[in-house]
Order: C-alpha cells, then structure tokens, then sequence
C-alpha cells in the first residue's frame, strides 16, 4: 500500500473594518438596512469611478508587515471579469501581478513544534454583494423559489492572503488559520468573525505519494467558515482522493462545497484557471504607491504581535499553555501585565489567572474586568506568598474571597484565618514538643534512616492548625536532629 501525503494550501479572505468602502465612500455596513449602503460606484452605474481607501490600504500593509511580507512600493489593480448577481460590475477589483504584499511566513505552534508556512501574497480586492437563496433549498440556489440580493457588503474591503503549499496536516492547517485570526485582532484591522464570515478560508488540498516531489491534482473547497471545519473538510478530502486514488480514479481540479451537517464535501464545478476570467489592468486606477516612508510611518503603529506577547509571558515564568491562554484572553493578559509590572511573580499570577481565576468567571458568568480583582491584589498574594505568611493552597482560597468581593488578600486571609505562622518562637515550641514525643523517631534520624521525617513535619503542622510555614517547620527539625 501506498504511503500518502498531503500537501495543503489556505487562502484566506478578511474582510477590513474600516468605517467606508474600498473605492467610495459609503458606510461599511453589512448587517444594516439592505441596499441602503449602495452609491453609484459601488453599483457600477455608467461613469462612476473607483478611489482607493488610504485605511483600508494602512490595513493591508499591517498585515503583510506583520507576516513578514515584501511591501511591493508600486502595485496594480486589475479586474477579474466573471458574471454572478451578487457582482453588480459584472467584475472584481483585485490584484494580480504586483500585489500590495508578497514573499511573507507565519511561524505556528503544532503540538510544540513550530511550523513555517510560506506566505505567496496578501493582496487587496473588494468584497461582492450577498445573495439570500429563499425557499426549499436549505439556503442553497438549489430547490429556492427565489433568490433576494443585498449590495450592502460589495465593495467592501477585502484582504487576501494566500499560502504556499507548505501545510502537511489538518492540524497545522488549523493552527495557521488560529494564529492569522489572533494577527488579524491583535493588529486591529479587522473583527476576524469566522461565523459572520468577515473571516473565511478556501481549502485546497491534495495527496502525492510520500517522497514524491511533483505536487497532486488539488481540489479547493470555497468559503470554509469555522476552524473546526477547516480541520474537517481536509481530513475529509485527504481521505476521500486517497480513496479515488487507490481504487484507480483521478482527482479533478475542482473547486468543491463544505456541508457542516453531512460533513462531506461535494463538487460545486470544475476549477476555472486564471485565462476564464481575463484579468486585466483596471484602467480606472492608478499603480498604487506605498512609499517607504509612508510603509514606515505604517511600522510604527504596529502593535505587539501574539507571537512576541507568548515569548514575553513565557520569560515571566509562564509555561507554553498558561502564555497561550493568556494571549487569546485580554482581559487576563492585560490583568498578568499589571501585576507582573507590580512586582508580582509571573508564575505564580500566570497559575491563578489561567486556574483559579477563569474557573470562577465560568462558575458564576462574569467578566473578571467588572469583578473586584484587581492586579495590586495579585501584586499583594504573591508577596504574601514569598513572605510565608500564606501557603499557596490557602493563597488560592484568598484568591476566591477577594473575587467575592471580600477586600484586600490580607483582609481576606484574616477575616478566614488563613494566615501561616511563621513566627520561629511559636514553631519552636511545636517541634520540640513533638520531638520529645517521637523519641525514637530522633533515634532513626541520628542513624541515618529519613523515613521518621515526613511524619514529624507533619505532626508539627497538626499541632499548629495546618498553619505553620512548612518551610521553617523543616528547617527547625532538620537542625534540631542534626547529630
Ligand atoms: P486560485 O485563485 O486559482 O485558487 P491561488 O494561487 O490564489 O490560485 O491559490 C492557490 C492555493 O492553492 C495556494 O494557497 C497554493 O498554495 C495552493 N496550492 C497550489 N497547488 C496545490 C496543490 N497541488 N495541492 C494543494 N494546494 C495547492
Ligand atoms: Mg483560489
Ligand atoms: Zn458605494
């Protein structure tokens, strides 16, 4: 049997929030009343002429400096020319040779191993109308009665980026499209909602034989709406052409549809090549300039990446996931900056944000931003910690008090009696009671056997209500049968 390969490669569409359109000025505004947001540009009408959105290309020129891209100084416009009701131009505003951004990477986590995965191009185009398909086909244009068209979303600012074929597994695949969604948010550009489509990918995916250079014929599924169907439509499709293959059939270019309910994906029509849809120059634009000042001044305004906020959170202390969940998390990660910028111990704030913490705001269905916890509280138990005045089992009940609403940690600890011992006159006397008990214990000591010593920590501990610093409860008693 053969050993097959997949060989996977994303594009991905963003829709940019910028308040007007790409090439006119109306509202982007996609949910409201529709065709309300239509002007003479955006419906093609004779005569009507586009203008660039300098947002909308400060938003792209972001994305491709955040994945590392060439900023080409001098890009092009073309039209891609295809008819659909949704399209009211009868073409798309796009890019072709000379994209705004090429020859960019995007590193990803995989199970602790980091992935690169090539960037071909993020280019700048605009967005169609919306088509409502009314009737028995289960929102498809099969079986509708009728089909409503909304022009509210054309023209819209839309950013492509398109991968190499570098993803191997559904998993990575996964992966890239979660790290470009935290890019996306983190850079501001974009609200990135996969289930509102303002984030959506197109699979492409194909099997060779493992060792084989030459690439397999792929197929592409369209508009792939959720990471999770990402994740399902290549599994599905590398299963489904290793089938095809195996039983002595051929993949066909085609260009396929993701059903969630069935999970399969099925054949929508063959795959149209460049030449079906006649690109050429927009003759209604200019060459785009991005100068290299303007591309600097864009640098400036970039703010910290996912990438460097993990690396940062895991210098605090933080192990792998702790970062993680911290960077996909605002609220805590903003509440981790504080205190850490408060003195407080990454570890041990990273430890209760991630545990303790998120724990709480799901049990009782609140933001942590409107409960009591604030990072000088944070600041506060870890120098309790660090002190000994609290063990960091009673630290994590402080912790719960406080989100309750009970004050400050030492209100807490005390208002609960939680506070540890750590006066050495007190924890004296426990020890040498407890020794004077447990003679034989010293006796096994003395010759060497430390079985007998655990015990008497522990008898110490119980003697002084579980509240003694276990660290000087050790350290007396090691002292104290030292022969
Ligand atoms: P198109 O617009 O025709 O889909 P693009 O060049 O925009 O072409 O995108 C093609 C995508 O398909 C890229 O992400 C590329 O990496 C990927 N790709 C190309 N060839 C293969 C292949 N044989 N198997 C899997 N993915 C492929
Ligand atoms: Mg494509
Ligand atoms: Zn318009």
């Amino acid at each position: 049997m053969t050993d097959w390969e997949a060989v996977i490669g994303l594009e991905t569409h963003v829709e940019l929030s910028t308040r007007s359109k790409m090439f006119c000025s109306c509202p982007v505004d996609v949910d409201g009343l529709p065709n309300a947001a239509c002007c003479p540009v955006c419906l093609a009408l004779p005569g009507a002429l586009p203008v660039p959105n300098e947002k909308a290309i400060e938003g792209i020129v972001k994305i491709g400096l955040a994945l590392d891209c060439e900023i080409n100084e001098s890009s092009l416009f073309y039209r891609k020319n295809y008819f659909y009701p949704d399209l009211p131009k009868n073409y798309q505003i796009s890019q072709y040779t000379f994209p705004v951004c090429e020859h960019g990477e995007l590193e990803v986590d995989v199970d602790g191993t980091t992935k690169t995965v090539g960037i071909t191009r993020v280019h700048m185009e605009e967005d169609t109308g919306k088509s409502t398909h009314v009737g028995d086909g289960d929102g498809r244009i099969h079986d509708a009665d009728h089909t409503l068209l909304d022009f509210n979303r054309a023209g819209v600012p839309l950013v492509e980026v398109v991968t190499e074929p570098d993803i191997r597994t559904s998993e990575e695949a996964r992966a890239y499209g979660a790290e470009l969604q935290r890019i996306v948010l983190a850079l501001g550009v974009s609200d990135a909602k996969l289930e509102a489509g303002s984030m959506r990918f197109d699979v492409n995916v194909s099997v060779r034989p493992r060792g084989r250079e030459e690439l397999g014929t792929r197929t592409e599924t369209k508009n792939v709406n959720s990471l999770r169907s990402v994740q399902r439509t290549i599994d599905f499709e590398i299963d489904r052409q290793i089938k095809v293959l195996e039983s002595g059939g051929t993949i066909r270019q085609e260009t396929r549809h993701w059903n969630e309910n069935t999970g399969v994906t099925t054949s929508m029509r063959s795959k149209e090549e460049s030449e079906d849809y006649r690109y050429f120059q927009d003759p209604d634009l200019l060459p785009l300039e991005v100068t290299q000042r303007w591309q600097d001044e864009i640098k400036e305004t970039i703010p910290e990446l996912p990438a460097q906020r993990r690396e940062r959170y895991i210098a605090a202390g933080t192990d792998d996931v702790t970062a993680g969940v911290l960077v996909d998390n605002g609220e805590l990660g903003a509440l981790f900056d504080e205190a850490v910028d408060g003195g407080a111990s990454g570890r041990s704030v990273g430890i209760w944000l991630t545990g303790e913490v998120v724990a709480y705001s799901r049990r009782n269905d609140i933001h942590i931003a409107d409960s009591p916890l604030a990072a000088v509280h944070l600041v506060e138990l870890t120098t309790m910690v660090d002190e000994g005045k609290l063990s960091s089992s009673a630290a994590k009940e402080v912790l719960i008090g406080v989100l309750d609403g009970g004050g400050s940690p030492s209100d807490v600890a005390e208002a609960k009696d939680l506070l540890q011992v750590s006066d050495t006159g007190a924890i004296e006397a426990a020890v040498d009671q407890v020794l004077s008990q447990n003679p034989d214990a010293i006796e096994k000591i003395s010759a060497g056997d430390m079985k007998p010593f655990g015990f008497l920590v522990g008898q110490v501990m119980r003697n002084m209500g579980g509240k003694a610093d276990p660290k000087i409860v050790q350290q007396l008693l090691r002292d104290r049968t030292a022969s």
